[in-house]
């Protein structure tokens, strides 16, 4: 009888990585916690350790026809610290492997660099050590981040409880605007020598997807006004994913009102352009280098002094499910394309 096969489709994503690390109990006391939120925990003694890895492929995360390698270099930081962010921690250290084909120069490489230099400035990060190899095709780029937090402190993904309220910073969706926006005039200009492509009046987009800031600011708020997430997460996969993370490590549900979530103009007028939805590049886009946070109702005031925040809608209990509001009063059910309830 031949061996099972089974397809990683089968299992997606978060299926996949709960299979392959289920069987590896933690053996060491420092360890707090492994694989399945932003950042592993670990015990440094006064502090939390905290650890965090990142992978970019060519042709899957990024695509070099329009991804400078300095933009690349900066993103692929702003990626990796956002996970320690999420943690409500400061990333501190930065290590960076990188796989390089032949048809990448030493001064290419010096771009990709200027970049990952150019966040470490802006989020005052130590960048302590790598590893370089040659790949076959193409260029891999992984970003591994030490950082730190109070004990006090910390934010799992784990912590929110019934009736916390559910808040996001910024806006959602441009950055998975920015990425159609540049497949569109990629495939116009293709085999065109000198394109030309249209990105006036889209810069704000574009930024979203080749500039994304880091959540430090919202982390240095949130400490200035006293204020500890009890759930936070980054949001990466889309708003419908992360936040039904949130609900699986809490064991609760959420109602979240449709016309609550921030969605840029620009982002309103280029899924007009591309007859899309705006509401489905915010719950599915990802991308979005946003924190998605609960903090208890009490603390609500304070959310809105801080500005840049949106409260979204309200933690349930799970029994009630994961349900969207739309304007008109109706519920729809939160799902995401590749999650399951395990
Ligand atoms: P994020 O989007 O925040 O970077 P992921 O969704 O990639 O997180 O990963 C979810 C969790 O699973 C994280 O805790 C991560 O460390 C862990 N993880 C992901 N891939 C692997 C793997 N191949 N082996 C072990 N742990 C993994
Ligand atoms: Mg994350």
């Amino acid at each position: 009888m031949p061996a099972k096969r089974t397809e990683i489709a089968e299992l997606g994503e978060f299926g996949l990585i709960e299979r392959l690390t289920c069987q590896f109990p933690i053996r060491n006391a420092s360890t707090v916690l492994g694989a399945g939120d932003d950042a592993a925990v670990i015990d440094a003694g006064e502090r939390y350790l905290l650890l965090s890895s990142d992978m970019l492929l060519e042709g899957v995360n990024f695509d070099l026809v329009y991804f400078p390698l300095k933009h690349l270099g900066y993103k692929a930081v702003v990626v990796g610290i956002n996970d320690i962010y999420a943690m409500n921690g400061t990333p501190e250290q930065l290590t960076v492997c990188i796989g390089v084909s032949a048809k990448f120069s030493v001064e290419d490489l010096e771009e990709l660099y200027s970049g990952i230099r150019s966040a470490c400035e802006d989020y005052r990060i130590d960048l302590v050590g790598g590893d370089t190899t040659a790949s076959v095709n193409g260029l891999a780029i992984s970003v591994s981040v030490a950082g730190s937090v109070d004990k006090d402190k910390i934010a799992y993904r784990s912590g929110a409880r019934v009736n916390d309220i559910v808040c996001i910073t910024g806006d959602l969706g441009a950055a998975y605007m920015g990425l159609h926006l540049l497949e569109r005039e990629k495939r116009a200009f293709a085999g065109n020598d000198s394109p030309q492509p249209q990105f006036e009046g889209y810069e704000y987009l574009l930024r979203r997807q080749l500039k994304p800031t880091a959540a430090s600011d919202t982390v240095a708020s949130l400490r200035s006004a006293g204020i500890v997430p009890t759930s936070m997460i980054d949001l990466s996969d889309g708003l419908a994913s992360d936040m039904l993370q949130i609900c699986k490590n809490s064991g609760c549900g959420v109602r979240l009102y449709l016309e609550r979530i921030p969605i840029a103009r620009e982002t309103h007028k280029m899924a007009e352009e591309l007859h899309a939805d705006p509401v489905v590049a915010a719950l599915n886009g990802g991308d979005d280098n946003e924190l998605l946070f609960t903090v208890p109702v009490t603390q609500q005031a304070k959310i809105a002094g801080i500005g840049g925040i949106d409260i979204i809608g309200h933690i349930t209990p799970a029994s009630t499910g994961t349900r969207l509001v739309t304007p008109d009063g109706s519920e729809l059910s939160l799902t995401a394309p590749g999650f399951r309830e395990q």
